[in-house]
């Protein structure tokens, strides 16, 4: 008999919080569904040929995949598809599924995958990165001759039937859109840093998340018990009986805090000498207006328009684009809701727009370039928002700018479209409120200049911190550089600040950083006007500034702007943050 599985635990990026124990449900995005059926004795030797034609297909494919890669990345990246090559010639491992079809006649397809799986979970238990790569290997090569035998190009995963913690090795945004409504109690991921996409879109799923786990796809299965801790980032998989209790009494804890905190919902965001700070979600979708709104929001911060193209896979028109808008709007009214134009691009892609193969493509044809470069998707958006905006508040906002080239290329779209609504006698909101979101330091740089033409500064922490330390923000290998709190960061964001309130706009911050406790009183103090965050950190945030003076931040901010070095600052935050606030979950 084997032995149980040993628990492990893994140490992630924490990016939503709350404590999950279930069970796993590994996702693929390439995962086909197959079903088991049994061949009869005459049809074994005709299913035996089936799966060697599949087999044959897998090396052609991966044969072409190596020589490609080895074209365009070289010889030691195409050494992956080698390793995949040699599985294929693994005279043990697929006598053992020809041998399955022969003797117990059941279908290709399912011997490929239990056998594939078997050695998969011998490999995934033996020491060292190598065995692991391996195991996935096995895993991806396996999944290749199904399809084949399938005759399947690509394939989606069924529908995820009972509650579950889902582990992938990376989540696109458009598998986390189509994820959302599933019984989805958990999130981990191998892939992802604190502020890539797909981290800030398992916030919205509301559920504890944690990414950057590097290997934990390849060690569980379907069904294998694990734990989430969204607050510390730390994940078990195969825990022990003794540590399930410790989990569950940590659920209870942040289950109870969670409660307290739902008195909050209604009082505003203000300090306790009565500053008050404009408390804004960030949302992807326009139904998750309603569910901010309920926690207490005082208006959406970002509306991330992109994702309806995304959630459609393909362009919605005006009427749709306006429906979609005016949802939003007619659900958060009478409160604000500011809407970015298509911030597409980057990882965040969608099939009807081509985008050519780029090497950088977070510094390429992404965001405010695209729609600059394609007035006519431009200009629709821009048609769509001014008609929705009157059933409601509303304001625009352009992401990526990096200087006033862009920004006056940008407002004569915008001034020719309100003029052409005029003259069809369109209805729309001829005073709407335009903003640019401050992300690049070039931006920073010229904020002085660009604050006289536009109504309102968002700073947009998580592309500003990825730009200006030159590290993707996306990227789990560079994750312990990516440093929101580098004081050059703290720095840009202070300059913005200042740069606004000189020319009398409002100054929003609307990154990741907005929703990490440590930085709130930070923020505060620096004098930022509005802080925008993911709905589920809306009562924490406001927890926070709720139970500090601004006198106090104030200072606070200023001392932080002495320090140097971005270890520093981080110990600063977190030091004074813990010792002020002791009971928040976060830190336990
Ligand atoms: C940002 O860059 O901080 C931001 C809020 O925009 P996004 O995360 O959508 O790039
Ligand atoms: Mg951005």
């Amino acid at each position: 008999m084997s032995s149980p599985p040993q628990e492990r635990v893994f140490h992630g990026v924490p990016t939503a919080p709350g404590v999950a124990i279930g069970e796993v449900f590994l996702y693929r995005h390439d995962v086909p569904q197959f079903r088991e059926f049994r061949i009869p004795p005459e049809g074994r030797e005709r299913e035996l040929a089936r799966f060697r034609q599949a087999l044959q297909e897998t090396k052609r494919q991966l044969t072409d995949l190596r020589d490609r890669l080895a074209v365009q990345a070289g010889e030691t990246a195409a050494r992956i598809f080698d390793a995949q090559l040699l599985i294929l010639e693994d005279v043990e491992m697929l006598g053992r599924i020809e041998s399955g079809i022969n003797k117990s006649g059941v279908n290709a397809e399912v011997l490929v995958s239990r056998v594939t799986e078997e050695y998969r979970d011998k490999l995934a238990k033996l020491e060292g990165s190598f065995f692991h790569q391996r195991a996935q290997d096995v895993v991806d090569i396996g999944l290749r001759i199904v399809k084949n035998l399938l005759g399947l190009s690509d394939a989606s995963i069924g529908p995820i039937d009972r509650p579950h913690i889902l582990v992938a090795d990376d989540l696109l945004p458009s598998d986390v859109i189509h994820l959302m409504r599933e019984n989805v109690v958990a999130v981990a991921t191998d892939l992802g840093g604190a502020a890539s996409h797909t981290a800030i879109l398992t916030k919205s799923l509301e559920v504890p998340a944690v990414v950057g786990l590097k290997e934990v796809s390849r060690l569980v299965k379907t069904g294998d018990q694990i734990i989430v801790n969204g607050n510390s980032g730390k994940v078990i998989i195969h825990p022990s009986p003794e540590t399930i209790p410790e989990y569950e009494a940590k659920r209870e804890k942040y289950q109870l805090y969670v409660t307290s905190l739902e008195d909050i919902e209604k009082l505003p965001a203000e300090t306790l000498d009565g500053v008050r700070i404009t408390l804004n979600a960030n949302i992807e979708l326009p139904n998750e207006a309603k569910s901010a709104i309920a926690k207490g929001s005082d208006g959406i911060g970002l509306f991330r328009s992109e994702y309806l193209l995304l959630a459609r896979r393909r362009l919605p028109n005006e009427q749709e684009q306006y429906e979609d808008y005016r949802r939003v709007i007619e659900l958060s009214a009478p409160r604000p809701v500011t809407i970015r134009t298509f911030d597409v691009g980057g990882d965040k892609m969608f099939p009807e727009l081509p985008t050519p193969a780029e090497s950088n493509p977070v510094l390429g044809w992404r965001a405010i370039r695209v729609c600059l470069d394609h007035p006519q998707l431009f200009r629709t958006q821009l048609r769509a928002i001014l008609r929705a905006a009157v059933h409601g508040s509303a304001k625009i906002m352009f992401p990526l700018i990096s200087g006033l080239d862009e920004l006056h290329e940008l407002l004569e779209h915008f001034n020719a479209v309100k003029d052409d609504l005029r003259g069809e006698r369109i209805r729309f909101d001829d005073k709407i409120k335009i903003g640019i979101m401050v992300e690049l330091p070039s931006a920073v740089l010229q904020a002085g200049r660009m604050a006289k033409e536009v109504d309102f500064f968002s700073i947009g922490t998580n592309d500003l911190t990825q730009f200006t330390l030159a590290v993707d923000r996306g990227n789990e290998r560079v994750r312990d550089r990516y440093k929101p709190l580098h004081p050059s960061v703290v720095q840009l964001i202070a300059k913005t600040v200042l740069a606004g309130h000189k020319a009398g706009i409002k100054v929003a911050l609307c990154g990741e950083l907005a929703a990490s406790p440590v930085a709130t009183m930070l923020l505060v103090g620096l004098g930022l006007d509005e802080l925008s965050v993911s709905p589920v950190a809306l009562p924490e945030i406001k927890k926070l500034i709720r139970s500090m003076t601004f006198a106090d931040a104030k200072a606070f901010a200023n001392k932080a702007q002495k320090i140097q070095s971005a270890r520093e600052m981080e110990a600063f935050c977190s030091k004074s943050m813990k010792k002020r606030f002791a009971n928040l979950p976060i830190w336990f």
